[in-house]
């Protein structure tokens, strides 16, 4: 394994489709180290399975694309923001293409699919449903290509080196337990989300919003962390992870039983299956409430679908299942909403640039408004890699040549050391979450995570060692959504509150802003 440089002229943190776009950005300009806390391959972009969305088709416009992200984000989507993700994305696609993803085509002609609340077939997909696999492997091919890009896998970045006011460099933990610091004239956070806040959740455990909690510590602004989105359909059997059920299924006709095996979702919903995500999680978590069964499910029904289809248009999803004795074309699935999205996260402007100089934030750990409260589907790759591009561009500008991070490192190093107690403390923190500030919340319900949560802060484990800092950061992501949960006196988007159940458009048409003193909105 290679020796870590002191040095470097921009740090990455993160090798998913944001980290890995703006280091191709950045290796123009000067030597990039990106950094894993995993395998390079482990991130939400491998798992990404719908596809990606893109104004591309001869039937699709720009305009709509806009219009649809605009409305799905529920009144507080930064137009600007997503002006851009879909006016640079049919380029950053073409790139794709270009540096040899491979999306599936008809003939010669690329194949476009609907999700949910688009209004066109904008949905490219790579393998049937393995589209993050195929763009996270080329980007990693295009960025092993270039000699000023250092791909460096099982680094934890434990810490941001903030000096006179100025991100200069992070604090790493290797695999060994060893810590290094390294500077640079600027530093991009592309950790991604924070699913593992929850109990539930279809993010890989990689996920637990340490590019947040980084950033809080080091005082940037972070934004709209009370918007978290939770996926329908998750499949939920004892021992196996909430592996993904894609929307795309419901598209191609399976619907929902409760546990009696009736139908339900047409009692909340016009659309029935087809509604919005947060509609269609809500009426889940209804149905396995009144079921008072102990451990409720509802299931995923495809049998009436033809096998031949199913196999084919979901191969990944079909052989999971298989794996785990679920049969997907002759079986009733059983599955339970998980969370999958944060739309909230370090607070950027268009350039990724955060409230702290030297300090950037793209895809899902960035917050630049243009989700709004809601995503729509399949955005989110193409947001990495918009807006990936874009802070890398920026980051250019800050190239100094000092680099003069030195110092003390504020983590206690304890290499071999056992974390005792880490992991109940961590089970705790998303059982809370989940029971308490998750699908449909209340001011009861928030209150008591709150006191709940500030109880476990005398028990938060020291930073001794990666774990320890992943549970800290977990705690600290956990307090920024249950702060902005309640302060969003309304329900919004993905916020649904049963004591505010309808929009508070005078207050509330407004970005949360969460910081040490408090939550405002601008
Ligand atoms: C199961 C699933 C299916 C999805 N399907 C779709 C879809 O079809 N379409 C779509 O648009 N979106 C989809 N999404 C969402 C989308 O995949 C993610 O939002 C997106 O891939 C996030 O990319 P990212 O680059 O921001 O972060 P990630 O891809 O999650 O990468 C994070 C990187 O940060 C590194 N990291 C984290 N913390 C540290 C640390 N402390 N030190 C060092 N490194 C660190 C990780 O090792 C990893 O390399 C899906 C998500 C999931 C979980």
């Amino acid at each position: 394994m290679k020796k870590l440089p002191e040095h470097v002229d921009f740090i990455v943190v993160g090798a998913g489709v944001a980290g890995l776009r703006a280091a191709i950005a950045l290796a123009e300009a000067g030597k990039v180290l990106v950094l894993a806390k995993q395998e390079l391959t482990e991130s939400a972009t491998q798992y990404a399975q719908g596809g990606i969305a893109v104004a591309l088709s001869d039937e699709d416009e720009i305009s709509l694309h806009l219009q649809d992200t605009i409305n799905a984000g529920d009144g507080i989507v930064n137009v600007d923001a997503a002006r851009v993700l879909v006016e640079d994305g049919p380029e950053r696609i073409q790139e794709l293409i270009d540096w040899g993803t491979q999306f599936d085509r008809s003939g010669t002609k690329l194949t476009f699919t609907r999700e949910a609340a688009h209004s066109r077939d904008r949905i490219l997909h790579a393998h049937g449903d393995s589209t993050g696999r195929e763009i996270g492997r080329a980007l990693h091919a295009k960025a092993s290509s270039l000699k000023n890009i250092l791909l460096s896998e099982f680094e934890f970045t434990a810490g941001l080196h903030v000096e006179s006011g100025r991100a200069g460099g992070v604090e790493l933990i290797s695999g060994k337990g060893d810590l290094h610091l390294v500077s640079s004239s600027a530093v991009l956070l592309a950790t991604g989300g924070a699913g593992n806040v929850y109990s539930n959740t279809t993010n890989p455990a990689v996920a637990t919003g340490d590019g947040v909690a980084m950033a809080y510590a080091a005082g940037a602004e972070i934004s709209d962390m009370e918007f978290v989105q939770f996926h329908p359909t998750a499949l939920y059997l004892k021992n196996a992870p909430r592996f993904l059920l894609s929307e795309a299924l419901r598209g191609e006709g399976a619907v929902l039983r409760n546990a009696e095996m009736i139908r339900f979702m047409h009692k909340y919903h016009d659309m029935a299956e087809l509604a919005p995500r947060d509609v269609v999680a809500r009426a889940i978590a209804h149905e396995m409430e009144v079921s008072r069964l102990k451990d409720p499910v509802v299931y995923l029904d495809m049998t009436h679908l033809k096998e031949d289809h199913i196999k084919a248009r979901f191969p990944r999803i079909y052989a999971t299942c298989l794996q785990h004795n679920v049969d997907i074309t002759v079986d009733q699935v059983p599955i339970r909403p998980a969370a999958h999205y944060l739309m909230g996260g370090v607070r950027t402007d268009l350039l990724g640039r955060s409230s702290l100089p030297g300090l950037y934030a793209a895809g899902e750990t960035a917050c630049t408004g243009v989700h709004g409260a809601n995503r729509l589907a399949s955005n989110s790759l193409l947001e990495g890699l918009v807006f990936g591009a874009r802070a890398g561009h920026a980051m250019r500008e800050c190239l100094t040549g000092k680099h003069t991070a030195s110092g003390h490192l504020p983590i206690q190093p304890a290499p071999g050391s056992k974390s005792t107690g880490v992991e109940p403390f961590i089970r705790e923190v998303q059982q809370i979450m989940w029971n308490k500030a998750g699908i449909v919340r209340s001011r009861q319900s928030l209150d008591e995570a709150m006191q709940q949560l500030q109880t476990l802060t005398e028990r938060l484990p020291l930073p001794s060692s990666r774990r320890n800092c992943e549970a800290r950061n977990i705690h600290t992501s956990a307090l920024l959504i249950t702060r902005s949960a309640l302060a969003r006196l309304e329900s919004r988007g993905a916020h649904y509150r049963t004591d505010y159940p309808a929009h508070d458009d005078v207050r509330f048409k407004k970005h949360s802003v969460v910081t040490a003193k408090d939550v405002r909105f601008e």
